[in-house]
C-alpha cells in the first residue's frame, strides 16, 4: 500500500499516512490540530524513479519539499 505525503494548511504539520489508493484523495484530518485542511503532497512510493540501483540509499532530491 503507497504512503501519502500530506501537510496541514493550518498549523504546517507535515505527516505520512499509509492509505489505500482508493483512500487517498478523502478527507484527512491533521493530526496537530484536528484541522481537515491537510493536502496531499505526492505519493513517496512512486516519486522517486530508481534508475541506478548501484547508488541506492538516501535521495533527498526525490523529496518534495520544502514543506515550510
Ligand atoms: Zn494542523
Amino acid at each position: 500500500m503507497p504512503i501519502y505525503e500530506y501537510r496541514c494548511d493550518e498549523c504546517g504539520h507535515a505527516f505520512e499516512m499509509i492509505r489505500s489508493v482508493s483512500q487517498s484523495d478523502q478527507e484527512l484530518h491533521c493530526p496537530i490540530c484536528k484541522s481537515p485542511n491537510a493536502k496531499r503532497l505526492m505519493s513517496v512510493f512512486s516519486s522517486c524513479p530508481t534508475s541506478d540501483s548501484s547508488s541506492a540509499g538516501s535521495a533527498p532530491s526525490c523529496r518534495p519539499g520544502p514543506f515550510t
